[in-house]
């Protein structure tokens, strides 16, 4: 049985969007993303979105997050972002490449998430108009976190509120969009700009594309440039078709919602059942597809032998007095749209010694 809850990313494409490769790939059509599927898959967003907006496919998440925050940033700016963002910590630095040189600022708080509190005391020590200082210009948030938390709309709407009150743009980092939105129940639209999120990395590939996220500008007139940015960086792909393909076929017919529903339902299943045995500790509030636990030595050595795959996590980004003692391993668990039940239910017997 496949017990791999490495990453969402561990899983390959879904077979309905491979489907769509396929056919997308036969016969000629026109290069750099002028092809009849990108124009639908920007149709379908806008729809999605209920307005207007500029979208632009790439290939991975860090491109369109970097790419994104460097059309918010000039090289002397600052974008503000959790201490342990995707953006800041898995990135390799490609946010500062794109943007010039700008700086990422780290923002606390707890279980992945900028709170108010967090956000002014960061602004605080950024005065603005102070020459030795980088100039804040951006707050990135990520949703889901990567702490599998997500934030509610009245928080995200605090954020923003706030950093627009600074002059900061807003980027919301959406690889797992699909995973939170699900669990907030709201409209897309509700999730992003009706928040105030102007610029979102609208994710796909964790959710079932082959390589697929989109930059999404909600004031089309902020993205005039971005084309030259896409091309410069590298990112404007040639068969531009094989990317508006996977994204028409992933919101087909709500395809992508039922798919992140899965994988959210399969991660409630595992924290239902981790929840339900002697000695693990569950430190966050699951609100996406990812469940973080702190369970018995004694289990994750069960659970090696048996195969099973997933990532020891950092005690780091516990809290202090949460964190494991010798005899237990805080692990990260990741669930898809291809995760079957019963795999669930047999990591959580081997964890329980059964
Ligand atoms: C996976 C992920 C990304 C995208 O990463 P790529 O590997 O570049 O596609 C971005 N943000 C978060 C929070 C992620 O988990």
């Amino acid at each position: 049985m496949n017990l791999d809850f490495t990453s969402d990313n561990a899983t390959g494409a879904s077979p309905e969007i491979m489907k769509a490769i396929v056919a997308a790939n036969d016969g000629t059509a026109p290069a750099y993303g002028a092809d009849e599927w990108s124009r639908r898959a920007e149709q379908a967003l806008a729809q999605v979105f209920e307005r207007e907006i500029a979208v632009f496919l790439v290939a991975t998440g860090t491109a369109a997050n970097a790419l994104a925050i460097s059309a918010l940033v000039q090289p002397w700016g600052a974008a503000l972002c959790h201490g342990f963002a995707h953006v800041a910590a898995d990135e390799c630095g490609a946010p500062e490449f794109f943007a010039g040189g700008a700086k990422l600022a780290s923002v606390a708080g707890a279980a992945g998430k900028i709170t108010p509190q967090t956000l002014a005391d960061t602004l605080e020590l950024m005065p603005r108009g102070i020459v030795k200082q980088a100039q804040p210009m951006a707050l990135s948030l990520a949703q889901a976190t990567e702490c599998g938390s997500a934030y509610s709309l009245a928080e995200i709407a605090a954020l923003s509120d706030m950093a627009h009150a600074a002059a900061l743009g807003v980027h919301m980092d959406g690889a797992r969009f699909a995973n939170a939105l699900v669990t907030l129940g709201c409209s897309p639209a509700d999730m992003s700009w009706r928040a105030g999120v102007d610029v979102l990395s609208f994710g796909a590939t964790k959710n079932g594309a082959l390589a697929c996220e989109a930059v999404i500008f909600f004031d089309p007139a902020k993205a005039e440039d971005f084309a030259y940015r896409r091309k410069r960086g590298g990112h404007t792909l040639s068969k531009g078709r094989l990317l508006g393909c996977q994204m028409l076929a992933y919101l087909e017919d709500g395809r992508w919602l039922r798919t992140a529903a899965h994988a959210n339902l399969m991660a409630a299943r595992l924290e239902a059942g981790l929840r339900g045995l002697a000695g693990v500790r569950l430190p966050w509030a699951r609100e996406a597809n990812e469940v973080f636990a702190i369970v018995p030595r004694a289990a994750h050595d069960r659970l090696q032998k048996e195969g099973a795959r997933y990532h020891v996590w950092t005690p780091r980004a516990l809290e202090r007095e949460a964190r494991p003692n010798a005899g237990e391993v805080f692990v990260r668990l990741i669930s898809s749209f291809a995760t079957q039940p019963a795999a669930i239910d047999r990591f959580v017997a081997v964890a329980g010694g059964g």
